[in-house]
């Protein structure tokens, strides 16, 4: 992070601002909205910058800048058209520890102004770290559309019953989950339709209603996808944000536990090296355990949870305690890694149907039903295949499967690190060797992997070159 975001007080403070063009004239509107004392020094001022002074009272000095001008003074802003003036400011108010910012100079500046969207008093700041004001600010128009303008009563609605809510609720859990159920229901909705009154009606008898033991935990049972972030669902997301405590899998991307909300407790139960993985029922147990503090616990699991995920034993515990939980499905491993690689599952010329199965099975063996598995017109995925990848290639080929199937092995499918090694049957065993394929990896095997040449579009790492094939301009991943 370049930055700290930070909100400012700025009540009373003196500020200095030094120009009084209209770029000085966007800064000054700003920190008198938000309550500042301004010292204008410019020789002359705009139209606009000379109303400004008028109406908010505000020291003017008219004359060139000096060092002097900083005396009293708790923030300063340079917005002159005078690179000289402005770097001269710089560095005066930074040797007497003043934060300073030079507009649109980022490297003269000791804070930047994000792009704002103000719902006072939600207030929310976008900013690019200097490196693209315009990025920030497209992002902001956007935030602008999907953010009602009546957001702000809401959150004045919440400031005014914060203090009753507290006493109504002795536990952090439950006056959040109180909180939620009146952001994110009828009572919001009423807020945004500009129904101030029936609103807060509706919460005072939401108060008077609710038990508090209402609030027991829960548990989310919850696909994180295959890794790339952009591929999580918004209810995964929205779930994310909201849960107390995060359980997640070694297949789970940082980046994605990441995004959980900030002060979630999160605890790593797959750790890679095996001597620190938690043992499946001590998993269940802990899901258990949390939940009944009441949690709200978001156990994070790559890909979806109910394939080769082990979603429906940690289910059963949940069941059996008549604790609530709720499911949501993710990108497996399988379509993800199929369609980064270029690889569509099925296809009307080669394969009419696609199996998913596990090299590891429950034993420790890998004894798949060898004969079902030899079809000319079907896709087959392997996951966890990499341990059992010689025994996987022999018995297909001693079963009558074909020496020269195609065959594509996906390693950190959907990552930036994405490889994609293509190969066949026979020669599959000795490219995991030579290229030191590494889990998590997939298996495909099938004639579909014959179009990775042209379907590929995405800009990961590949042993046969990417050609821009017709999907190309149509998915533009970067
Ligand atoms: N529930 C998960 C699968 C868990 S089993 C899902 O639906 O995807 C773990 C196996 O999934 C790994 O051994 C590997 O074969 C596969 N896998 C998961 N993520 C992967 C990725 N990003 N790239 C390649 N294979 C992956």
């Amino acid at each position: 992070m370049e930055f700290l975001p930070i909100f400012y007080n700025l009540k009373n403070q003196l500020c200095l601002l030094v120009g009084g063009g209209e770029v000085a004239h966007r800064k000054a509107s700003l920190l008198v909205r938000a309550g500042g004392r301004l010292r204008v020094v410019s020789p002359e001022l705009g139209e606009e910058m000379a109303l400004l002074v008028k109406q908010n009272g505000c020291e003017y000095r008219a004359k060139n800048y000096s060092v002097d001008d900083l005396d009293g003074v708790g923030l300063v802003i340079a917005g002159t058209d005078n690179v000289q003036v402005n770097i001269h400011v710089s560095e005066d108010a930074r040797q007497r520890g003043l934060p300073v910012n030079v507009v649109d100079q980022p490297h003269l500046s000791s804070f930047i102004f994000p792009a704002i969207i103000d719902r006072s008093p939600l207030v929310i700041a976008v900013s690019s770290s200097g490196e693209s004001p315009v990025l920030a600010r497209l992002l902001r128009a956007r935030l602008e559309s999907l953010i009602p303008g009546t957001y702000g009563n809401l959150a004045k609605l919440v400031g005014r019953f914060r203090d009753q809510v507290k006493t109504r609720f002795g536990k952090i859990n439950q006056r959040r989950a109180f909180w939620e159920s009146v952001l994110q229901g009828p009572i919001a909705e009423m807020v945004f339709a500009g129904k101030n009154e029936l609103a807060e009606t509706m919460l005072k008898k939401l108060l008077d209603d609710t038990s508090t033991s209402e609030y027991t935990g829960e548990v989310y049972l919850v696909g994180a996808g295959p890794g790339d972030p952009d591929l999580l669902t918004f209810r995964a997301l929205r779930l994310m944000q909201q849960a107390d405590v995060v359980l997640y899998d070694r297949l789970v991307s940082p980046q994605i536990v990441d995004m959980c909300r900030r002060d979630a407790n999160r605890i790593n139960v797959g750790k890679a090296n095996k001597k620190h993985t938690l043992p499946q029922e001590e998993i269940n147990h802990m899901l258990v355990r949390l939940a009944k503090k009441g949690k709200r616990v978001l156990r994070l699991k790559g890909g979806d949870p109910f394939i080769f995920g082990r979603g429906g034993e940690e289910l059963d515990q949940l069941m059996e305690q008549q604790i609530p939980f709720q499911v949501v499905p993710g990108i497996t491993a399988a379509s993800g890694c199929a369609a980064y690689a270029g690889i569509p599952l099925t296809h009307r010329d080669y394969a009419q149907s696609v199996r998913f199965l596990t090299g590891h099975l429950k034993n420790n063996t890998c004894d798949l039903p060898w004969d079902e598995l030899i079809h000319k017109n079907q896709t087959l995925v392997i996951y966890m295949g990499l341990i059992s990848i010689n025994l996987i290639c022999e018995n297909l080929i001693a079963h009558g499967m074909p020496v020269n199937t195609h065959v594509a092995l996906v390693e950190r499918g959907t990552l930036p690190e994405q490889r994609v090694i293509i190969g066949n049957l026979g020669s599959l065993p000795t490219l995991v060797e030579q290229k030191n394929v590494k889990p998590p990896s997939l298996v495909i095997i099938g004639e579909v992997v014959q179009l990775h040449d042209q379907l590929a579009w995405f800009k990961g790492s590949s042993t046969s070159p990417v050609l821009p094939g017709k999907l190309n301009n149509e998915c533009p991943k970067i």
